[in-house]
């Protein structure tokens, strides 16, 4: 089955509201483009950009629907807002505020409760690559953040090497490809084929317009999340156009 293509931007803690002329350029540019596209800004803008040709996304949420935690959101939040979507476990946030696997998957059972699509990060840092333990821990990872009831409109699966994001290294193609191919067959294992088969896997990490054809080539590659590279229309508009 073939699964279309995604290209999904992290915006990060990038973005105010005069951004909106991005959105609206990418909109314009490359909204009749042969994947399907995401934009995850900061939660503050989710309002200004709902509603558009471009579905739009969270960063993160809680796993509660609300009460007493200061600074959080809640997926509820996040779809009342007019979310589609949210990243969940992005390194940056597994690094910077200590989320665990366990965490993840509370995280993506609350988004699916509120109706969102999970877009679930797992990656290697570049210690565990050079010790051979990358399938290891991608396991680990798929194993403990996905919760049962995963199907292919619910989860994106993101493979986003750590050493890889913001610094301009990728890996080697073959190096993408084996990791893709064990996501699926872990999923599939888990899930079942046709689950498995739906669900897609995207590549995150320095990926570029100049990047992205010969990566999106790979096996098993369904798309991109995309970092620095989504803050500039035209770098974003090269990614998606090479997604066919
Ligand atoms: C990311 O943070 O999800 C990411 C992939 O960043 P970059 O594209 O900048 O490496």
């Amino acid at each position: 089955m073939a699964r279309k293509k995604l290209v999904a931007g992290n915006w990060k803690m990038n973005g105010l509201l005069a951004s909106k002329s991005l959105l609206l350029e990418i909109s314009r540019e490359y909204g009749n483009a042969a994947c399907d596209i995401l934009v995850c800004p900061p939660a503050t803008l989710i309002n200004a950009l709902r509603g558009g040709t471009i579905a739009i996304g969270g960063q993160d949420c809680h796993w509660n629907e609300s009460g007493a935690h200061t600074g959080d959101i809640s997926a509820a939040m996040l779809a009342d807002a007019g979310a589609d979507a949210v990243i969940l476990g992005h390194s940056e946030r597994r690094t910077d505020h200590g989320e665990t696997d366990e965490m993840v998957a509370k995280k993506t059972e609350a988004a699916w409760k509120a109706g969102l699509m999970a877009v679930v990060c797992v990656g290697e840092t570049g210690d565990e690559r050079d010790a051979g333990t990358t399938l290891d821990r991608i396991g680990a990872q798929l194993d403990a953040s996905i919760p049962d009831g995963a199907t292919g409109k619910n989860l994106v699966v993101a493979y986003e090497p750590v050493w890889a994001i913001g610094t301009g290294r990728i890996p080697e193609m073959s190096d993408i490809a084996e990791v893709h191919d064990f996501i699926r067959s872990k999923l599939k294992d888990r899930f079942g084929g046709d689950t498995a088969e739906a669900v897609r896997v995207l590549y995150g990490g320095s990926v570029k317009p100049g990047n992205a054809e010969e990566i999106f080539a790979v096996s098993n590659v369904d798309g991109a999340l995309v970092g620095g590279a989504s803050l500039k229309a035209e770098d974003f508009g090269g990614i998606i156009s090479a997604a066919k």
